[in-house]
């Protein structure tokens, strides 16, 4: 049975899932969209696309403490520093794209030996609340990837916005509990949600058929040469893109004590590879950019079966110099009408 709850009241929902443990929901700050807690008098944004910084940060955050030590030269007492499993997180309107790109970070984090266990912990205590995208903007190239910006297979609880209503369809047990938690509010849906059909996402006129085994000969191809010249280095496409996942791990310690901190780092920084010796394999900014894009195109696929990108669209919104795939896609030789 699907259900519904009435636009007006989602505050009273918003206060009651909170009181649960950490909503995320889209929020308005200072003109920007981004996955945020809940707060009284947050500007919640269901109707908006797709937020600056996708959710991945809920996952993985930006930065985090994950030990602590201290002890002198005979002993050592570690402390873990971990989500506790109470620490149940909802993600309330999550859009299908950034639900396939957590999927693919869930290979990477969850599905190798050895796992993340913070990130695991995360994932499999939160409840996910995909919301469908009606009118995507035109940046968004979501169908390239066969996401359906109107249904999230991953999710706990598919919904879809109408004028008035919210329409819930739950997809697991835990989408279930959730909204039994919610029962006051929340009514059995008289009539089927407005669900978008077909949403067309646009064609960039990009064939991708093959190009992953194509690149592994394509390593010193002179499409390098001129494709990374533009980069600043700033870091941009790779902090924004929800299938990048890269982090750098720190020691702070003083005496007898410290802790080890992580925090989102990125390939296209010319310290990245840096090693402790000075070495830099990648000390040009071509070597980074190459590296950004193969990692993409042929080193996940080659792995995970698939491209790394779900056309989200974020690298083509924020990069400054108009370095995003599509970009990279078509001087590769992606592009659909040399293939036909
Ligand atoms: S590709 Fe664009 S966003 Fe990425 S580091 Fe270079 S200039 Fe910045
Ligand atoms: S590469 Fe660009 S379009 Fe693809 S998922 Fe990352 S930010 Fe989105």
């Amino acid at each position: 049975m699907k259900k519904m709850i009435g636009l007006d009241k989602l505050p009273a929902l918003w206060e009651q899932l909170s009181a649960e443990g950490p909503l995320y929901l889209p929020i308005e700050e200072r003109g920007v969209v981004c996955f945020k807690p809940w707060y009284e008098g947050a500007v919640v944004r269901l109707d908006a696309l797709n937020g600056v910084v996708p959710p991945k940060d809920i996952f993985l955050p930006r930065e985090e403490t994950y030990m602590r030590y201290q002890g002198g030269s005979q002993t050592l007492e570690i402390e873990a520093v971990s989500p506790g499993p109470d620490d149940k997180a909802t993600l309330f309107g999550v859009h299908p794209c950034d639900l396939k790109a957590v999927e693919m970070l869930d290979r990477v984090y969850i599905d190798q030996e050895p796992g993340d266990s913070l990130y695991r912990r995360r994932r499999e205590n939160a409840t996910v609340v995909a919301l469908a995208c009606s009118s995507p903007d035109p940046f968004c190239f979501c169908n390239l990837f066969e996401v359906d910006p109107a249904d999230a297979p991953g999710a706990d609880i598919m919904a879809y916005l109408s004028e008035q209503s919210l329409y819930l369809e739950t997809r697991t047990e835990k989408g279930e509990t959730m909204l039994a938690k919610a029962e006051s509010l929340i009514s059995d849906a008289k009539d089927e949600p407005e669900r978008p059909r077909e949403v067309k996402t646009t064609d960039f006129g990009l064939y991708l058929e093959g190009l992953s085994d194509n690149l592994k000969e394509r390593f010193d191809d002179p499409a390098w040469d001129n494709l990374y010249k533009s980069c600043l280095s700033c870091g941009v496409c790779t902090y924004v893109c929800p299938t990048c996942y890269c982090f750098d791990v720190e020691d702070f310690g003083h005496e007898g004590a410290g802790e080890r901190f992580r925090c989102w780092d990125s390939c296209m920084f010319g310290h990245f590879t840096q090693m402790a010796g000075g070495h830099n394999p990648r000390p040009d900014r071509k070597e980074r950019v190459r590296q950004r894009f193969l990692h993409k195109l042929q080193y996940y696929p080659q792995t995970y079966g698939e491209i790394a990108c779900v056309g989200c669209g974020r690298c083509l919104r924020s990069c400054p110099v108009n370095l995003d795939i599509v970009q990279a896609v078509k001087a590769l030789g992606g592009e659909a009408v040399e293939q036909r």
